[in-house]
């Protein structure tokens, strides 16, 4: 059995949808596949949910009406007889009634989470509808009823495991299993989801669940490119990448991924394949426990950082320094993505900045405390980079020019990363792509 999961562009026209149908249907395996919402859904979920905790129904109300206003139009282009048409509005119309409904109530965080997770369970609905009026034998399998994270936020992959295997038990006649990415139920009950970009997670977590064959994430690119695209003009695709590398480009800004998207798959030893949906033959990148290749594949920015800095001037001697700092961390459940040390100080980096506060406050009585805002972990990967011939000398080379605050090597053999001024992030990337890969 394989996972197939199709992001927000893959389903965000109708046309899409009907190519989405096509590639499901292009071999016998049976097969889970992962929608998320249309491109575009939640967004203006987050944004109802924002005007709404501003106490601006108004403008709650005019992004539903925008919304319901797109629904429709998809539907008329989606689907062909009048007849499906009119079930699958009545379907979406309970969709939108809920979020109408949400207007006239007291808002809370939990409500917020039952709004951002409408654009998945209508994106998997209206799939249904059309497989259904082409005659696709299939079966929706609600993400809600086996998805579930802890009071952590961490999924439950033992119960996710036995409770998917129950429903697939229950079905054996089905080949074809439609379900939402994103959304989960929480430790109390509620919908929750995995984050923003979480289908990605959904669908890993949902092939170590069932031990796919492969997971194939299904997006708007052919593969994992060499550079952001969004950034930088030429950018190549990268054939085959190991776990580690993909987990560190994922974790370290690469947007293809989910953050956490690769250790379900790794743990599992399910391969991963990026696929681009509108070009299905395309290589696009596999991701397994094998490298391919040593050296230097990819480089990644991560934003939002924050550098903070703790001066003492008896840490030498103090054994047990860094494990107080770190325990402030634990606290806060902040976690640390990059740290450098010397004599005297020690510096580490943030991207959830939520308990700053609380965390400054305790760091304080271990020494002066400063703090650099606004800047961006940018990382160099690939296996096993520091055997590459001249490859420190190269990016050192390359980035004479930029300001950079901290460098962090060795910490894995697949990594290099540069903290640098969010301002710097966008030349720090184009520099990288001559100085590293020849590419302009
Ligand atoms: P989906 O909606 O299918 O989940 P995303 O927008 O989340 O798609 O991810 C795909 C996008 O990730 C691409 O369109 C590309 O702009 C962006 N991206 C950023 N870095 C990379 C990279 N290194 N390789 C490929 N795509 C990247
Ligand atoms: N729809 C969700 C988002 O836009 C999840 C996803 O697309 O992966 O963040
Ligand atoms: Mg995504």
């Amino acid at each position: 059995m394989k996972v197939m999961k199709f992001g927000g562009t893959s389903v965000g026209k109708p046309e899409r949808m009907h190519d989405v149908a096509t590639l499901i249907t292009r071999d016998n395996e049976e097969k889970i596949v992962v929608l998320s919402a249309l491109s575009g859904t939640t967004n203006s979920l987050v944004e109802i949910g924002a005007a709404m905790a501003n106490g601006d129904r108004a403008a709650a109300k005019q992004v539903i009406d925008k919304l319901d206003a797109h629904y429709q139009t998809f539907i008329s282009n989606l689907l062909a007889t009048e007849e499906a048409q009119t079930k699958c509005r009545a379907i979406i119309a309970e969709h939108f009634e809920f979020l109408n409904i949400i207007l006239k109530i007291s808002f809370n965080e939990a409500l917020n989470k039952d709004i951002l997770a409408q654009g998945e369970l209508m994106s998997t609905k209206m799939f249904s509808c059309y497989l259904e009026e082409k005659g696709i034998n299939h079966m929706l399998l609600p993400a809600l009823d086996f998805m579930t994270i802890d009071s952590y936020e961490e999924p439950q992959i033992g119960s996710i495991k036995v409770k998917l295997s129950q429903l697939l038990n229950q079905n054996k006649d089905k080949k074809i299993f439609i379900t939402q990415g994103y959304i989960s139920r929480n430790a109390r009950g509620e919908v929750d989801n995995l984050k923003r970009g979480g289908s990605d997670y959904s669908a890993s977590l949902i092939g170590a669940a069932i031990n796919a064959s492969v997971c194939e994430i299904w997006t708007d690119i052919d593969g994992m490119h060499n550079n952001d695209p969004r950034i930088v003009k030429k950018t190549v695709a990268i054939e085959q990448l190991s776990f580690d590398e993909a987990a560190e480009l994922a974790y370290f800004g690469a947007k293809i991924l989910h953050p956490a998207s690769i250790w379900p798959a790794q743990h599992y030893k399910i391969p991963v394949k990026l696929l681009n949906t509108m070009q299905p033959d395309a290589k696009g990148t596999l991701i397994t426990e094998e490298a391919g290749s040593v050296g230097v594949k990819a480089v990644a920015a991560k934003d939002g950082i924050t550098a903070i800095k703790i001066k003492s001037s008896r840490m030498l001697l103090a054994y047990g320094f860094l494990r107080k700092v770190f325990e402030v961390f634990e606290k806060y459940r902040t976690s640390i993505d990059m740290i450098t040390t010397s004599e005297v100080a020690v510096s580490l980096t943030i991207d959830n900045s939520t308990h700053l506060d609380e965390i400054i406050r305790e760091l304080e009585p271990f020494g002066t405390v400063e703090l650099d805002k606004d800047q961006a972990i940018v990382s160099i990967v690939g296996n096993e980079i520091g055997k590459t011939e001249h490859i420190l000398s190269k990016l050192f080379e390359s980035i004479a020019d930029i300001p950079v605050r901290m460098v962090s090597y060795g910490g894995s053999p697949h990594n290099v990363s540069l903290l640098v001024p969010a301002s710097y992030k966008t030349q720090t990337l184009q520099i990288l792509n001559k100085g590293i890969f020849g590419l302009d």
